[in-house]
């Protein structure tokens, strides 16, 4: 098959889009789909100073060098720098930070580290032990946490975006899980734009440029543009991703009947948080107003029917303030 742009060999059908491409081809539709969803959603502008959430993971470093793409075409655009976060997981950790370094170092990109130990006071493998007295898996305080400390240090570098790579995969099976899970709240928390809209000048607006581009392309546009893959897994992944890796699959097999199923439910994650929210953030804020809504010990948002945010809450069962 030839490609669709030029006489060359096709080496993707891009099934969705019938849409035959060479590897030039490959990259430059890539390209163009995050640029396309970055204006669509008014992500960021030139002016913006973008600060790139970086895991060492494909999808973050895919997400950086777009980002710098992007950016770099205006000459007074503030520098694009990248925030890793190290939980502290022994033998996994290592080569993400090793990976991200190369690449930044490539790239020509600042690069922090922010580690769990020093900022929160514990490493996930420090936590490990407490796990069963917290009632809650490894995975869930490590995204609290890191949620937390990556907003907190693209606030700290003076970012207007903190921009994360989750991709089209990412965020379709967070949508459903949430969906099984009968959790409403959730489903409008995750937008798959990443906005989080919010009056405190210390949350960073988050964004998901790589919202549209499904995994498979991620990967391969790593293959091509010689961006190197982890492959050690984390060894706490397991327990958590059970019903995730479920919903992965049946996904997957849907897709093989019909290739639009994951942009079908991108469009419904979004129809569903354009109609429901507005009524039922509105009714939030009311009982915020009330409630207050801020945890006393950060000043920042917390749950409804919460005194403290769930960050405060770990660090005062694992005994971390001073
Ligand atoms: S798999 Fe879980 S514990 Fe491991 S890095 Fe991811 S969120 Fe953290
Ligand atoms: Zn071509
Ligand atoms: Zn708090």
């Amino acid at each position: 098959m030839k490609c669709n742009y030029c006489s060359s060999k096709a080496v993707y059908h891009r099934k969705i889009s019938n849409e035959y491409v060479c590897k030039t081809h490959f990259i430059k539709t890539v390209k163009k789909k995050i640029r396309k969803t970055v204006r669509k959603y008014s992500m960021f502008s030139p002016k913006d100073k973008v600060v790139v959430g970086l895991s060492g993971g494909k999808d973050s470093l895919v997400l950086l060098f777009n980002v710098l793409e992007l950016q770099k075409r205006y000459s007074n655009s503030p520098i694009v720098e990248a925030v890793l976060i190290d939980e502290g997981i022994e033998g996994y950790r290592e080569e993400s930070i090793e990976i991200a370094g190369k690449m930044c170092r490539k790239w020509k990109t600042p690069l922090h580290t922010v580690k769990f130990e020093k900022s929160f006071g514990k490493s996930i493998d420090g936590i490990i032990p407490n796990l069963e007295k917290l009632k809650v898996n490894a995975c869930t305080i490590c995204g609290t946490v890191r949620r937390r400390l990556l907003n907190d240090k693209a606030d700290e570098l003076g970012a207007d975006r903190l921009a994360i790579g989750h991709n089209l995969d990412d965020q379709i099976e967070t949508f459903l899980q949430n969906i099984v899970r009968n959790d409403l709240k959730q489903i409008l928390l995750h937008p798959p734009n990443g906005n989080i809209k919010s009056d405190k000048k210390e949350i960073v607006q988050r964004i998901k440029p790589l919202m549209s581009i499904p995994e498979k392309e991620i990967t391969l546009y790593c293959y091509y543009k010689d961006i190197p893959i982890q492959v050690t897994p984390c060894p706490y992944v397991e327990n958590f991703y059970i019903l995730r890796k479920k919903i992965q699959d049946f996904i997957n097999i849907l897709e093989n009947q019909s290739a639009e199923i994951k942009y079908n439910l991108l469009k419904i994650n979004e129809k569903i948080i354009e109609q429901v929210s507005l009524n039922y953030l509105e009714k939030e804020i009311n009982q915020k107003s009330k409630k207050n809504g801020i945890c006393k010990i950060c000043q920042m948002p917390c749950g409804l029917n919460r005194e403290i945010c769930y960050f405060c809450e770990l660090k005062k069962e694992l005994n971390l303030f001073l």
